[in-house]
């Protein structure tokens, strides 16, 4: 019987664009993940931005009310001042009153301070915002293109299975059991052509009479090495 090699290479073909979009399917999901992923992340410095700010408001909120509970002192002072007996009390309250002044000096100088993060951090927030929806716009095609993608490669992987279930039974039913048998132990490479006489994929030399044994095409001839079906490349046109 002549052996059809023809066909038992198409079959490896199609196997092998299986294989690929297979394995480039199987990658995409994770893809997908990561664009999620990356689009929170984007969001995330706007929630640290608020954050910030809010810190920056409880910090002023604060100051604000020492500064009050200060203020309340100086008038108990100066109220204290009108009932003084002696030049030393009166200066000691003086004193006081001083040093709590001091003290209000202090805390909003620190205010304004606060107040001026409160800009660059609303800024912040800004630029995050704009940051992050660029980022979504942009990352969302990219998921748009992803999905689409994987929408080609099922429909393709689904057209290369149904040549496959066509070609199958235009083999002889030996060779394609053959052929699947050493798809299973070879990494889905069961055909090896001789190139100058050597197997191709493991390199051994073919002896002489196996060599023409295999230009009679009417034997299936396993590399006595590898394992796999051996065939003569024809030169290609
Ligand atoms: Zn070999």
């Amino acid at each position: 019987m002549d052996i059809d090699f023809n066909k038992l290479t198409n079959l490896q073909n199609l196997d092998e664009e299986i294989k690929q979009t297979t394995l480039i399917l199987e990658k995409i999901p994770l893809q997908l993940k990561n664009i999620d992923i990356n689009i929170e992340t984007q969001f995330q410095a706007i929630t640290q931005a608020q954050d910030k700010l809010a810190q920056n408001q409880k910090k002023r909120r604060t100051l604000e009310s020492d500064t009050q509970d200060i203020k309340a002192h100086i008038d108990k002072y100066k109220h204290q001042l009108g009932g003084v007996k002696t030049n030393k009390e009166y200066s000691a309250l003086l004193k006081e009153i001083e040093e709590a002044q001091s003290k209000i000096d202090q805390k909003e100088e620190e205010i304004i301070s606060e107040m001026l993060n409160a800009d660059d951090i609303g800024e912040e927030i800004q630029k995050a915002e704009s940051k992050a929806n660029e980022a979504k716009e942009k990352l969302s095609k990219d998921k748009e293109a992803l999905i689409l993608k994987k929408k080609e490669l099922e429909e393709k992987n689904k057209e290369l299975t149904l040549k496959k279930e066509a070609l199958i039974p235009l083999i002889p039913k030996e060779q394609s059991k053959l052929y699947l048998e050493i798809f299973k132990t070879k990494n889905g490479i069961p055909l090896s052509p001789v190139i100058d006489d050597f197997c191709s994929m493991c390199q051994i030399r073919i002896r002489p009479q196996v060599l023409n044994e295999l230009k009679a095409e009417t034997q299936i001839i396993l590399c006595e090495n590898c394992g796999r079906i051996l065939y003569i490349k024809k030169k290609s046109s």
